[in-house]
């Protein structure tokens, strides 16, 4: 097979565009796409990637999508966006009616806007604005766990890991929060009590000036792939309540079933004040993220009086609710639901657990950790990821590490055959005698 050049634009790629967390001087390299469709990417020179990422948790039902497709096609013949500001549409409400039902009973109100670190922002501004509201000026400040991910805004920036969360260098422009030790005790196996003393002591000492617990429910994302016991979560809920904070989970990685349960605060049984929800809601098509809230929240906002805000969520992005996006939503959500994701997450968890579980036995790897269809390996010192990437590309799947981490979020809809080739690309990589 005649192996195609790169293509010209590939030049203007280096030259001219930012890639995520990347320098204009020696970026690394970057695969060109050409198409993408069920849990393959094709390479502009022909080769086929299988994906373990599904785009950074997003397309869980893989790539070009009939049905997502005809969503987008049909929507688009009505419109693809009109402002929300005193308008209105069906995708939006269809879109509310089916998030309802499946999030955690309390969750009423919804607030529509275009990214994950936008729904942090806005559920930030939802908590103070709520404390505000009933006159606790004083409770402005946030309490958050170490190692967590929250988005690259600057008001999600402040509560992401203050070490690893990539913004030590923003350090004096952040508004300090308060940072409790994050949970030890894993996801299955005993729950040490200590875990929690960090996080209770700092509530204690400073519960007048805390409006808001927000942490990632389960498993901590991009700030370390940690898995951690419900016990913690359930821990954090009644302290919070013992103390009178509200608690905002980020559900914007874990949500729509990647954990095995629609939402990872269904494995501890806890329901939050407010929950951000993102990634997967488009089933990878658009950008779309959403806050949810109570109504205890909602009315404590809307009951404020002029002089602290008039009741108004003062928040309003030019593409919220974009009907394109909401419309694919419920295409996915609809797709979602009659797909027995249930038992596929499962398979995914099972197959998973047993073949990766042979990396434990290599001398580079610290951790072996598996939830639902989440695949970490850590390894003791962190990798080349230009390097790694190279070899991941040589085998035919696309896995994209950070820092010690190796780590897959298969699509769903990955056969136990392309599942293997995940796994044993991951195998390979981190068997090297030489550090990749
Ligand atoms: C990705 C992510 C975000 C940020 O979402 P963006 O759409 O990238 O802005 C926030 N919180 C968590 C837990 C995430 O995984």
């Amino acid at each position: 097979m005649a192996v195609k050049l790169e293509p010209a634009w590939l030049e203007i790629d280096k030259e001219n565009i930012w890639h995520p967390y990347t320098s204009m001087h020696n970026p690394l390299p970057v695969y060109p796409v050409e198409s993408a469709a069920g849990v393959r990417l094709k390479l502009t020179d022909g080769r086929q990637l299988i994906d373990g990422m599904s785009s950074w948790w997003a397309a869980i039902h893989g790539y070009n999508h009939p049905s997502l497709n005809d969503a987008a096609i049909t929507q688009l013949g009505s419109m693809s966006h009109v402002m929300f500001g005193g308008l209105t549409h069906e995708p939006a409400t269809q879109l509310t009616e089916s998030l309802l039902s499946i999030v955690p009973r309390g969750l009423e109100k919804i607030f529509f806007c275009d990214s994950g670190s936008v729904a942090v922002e806005v559920a930030i501004k939802m908590a103070l604005q709520y404390w505000r509201s009933l006159g606790h000026t004083g409770k402005n400040k946030l309490l958050t766990i170490r190692s967590g991910y929250h988005g690259d805004t600057f008001g999600a920036m402040s509560v992401c890991d203050p070490i690893s969360g990539m913004h030590e260098m923003f350090t004096g422009v952040l508004p300090q929060h308060f940072f409790a030790d994050e949970p030890q005790s894993p996801f299955e196996g005993p729950w040490n009590e200590a875990d929690i003393s960090s996080f209770q002591d700092l509530l204690r000492r400073h519960e007048n000036e805390i409006a808001a617990v927000i942490l990632e429910p389960i498993v901590q994302g991009a700030g370390g792939m940690r898995i951690y016991s419900p016990e913690y979560l359930k821990a954090v809920r009644q302290l919070c309540d013992t103390h009178g904070v509200l608690l905002i989970l980020d559900e914007i990685a874990t949500g729509f079933g990647r954990t095995g349960k629609m939402f990872a605060s269904e494995h501890a049984d806890v329901t939050p004040d407010i929950m951000c929800i993102g990634k997967a809601l488009t089933g990878g098509y658009l950008s779309l993220a959403a806050t949810l809230c109570n109504s205890r929240v909602s009315d404590g906002i809307s009951s404020a009086s002029a002089s602290e805000g008039d009741g108004v969520l003062m928040h309003g992005p030019t593409f919220m609710a974009n009907p394109l996006a909401c419309a694919i939503a419920n295409a996915s959500l609809e797709l979602l639901q009659s797909s027995n994701w249930e038992e596929k997450v499962s398979r995914i968890e099972h197959q998973l657990k047993s073949e990766l579980s042979a990396c434990r036995q290599l001398p580079r790897v610290a951790d072996v950790r598996v939830l639902g269809a989440i695949g970490v390996v850590e390894l003791t010192e962190p990798v080349n990821v230009g390097q790694i990437q190279e070899k991941f590309v040589a085998e035919g799947v696309w896995i994209r590490p950070f820092g010690k981490l190796v780590y897959i979020m298969p699509p769903y809809i990955i056969d136990d055959e392309d599942l293997s080739q995940l796994t044993s690309a991951i195998y390979h990589a981190v068997s090297e005698p030489r550090p990749l």
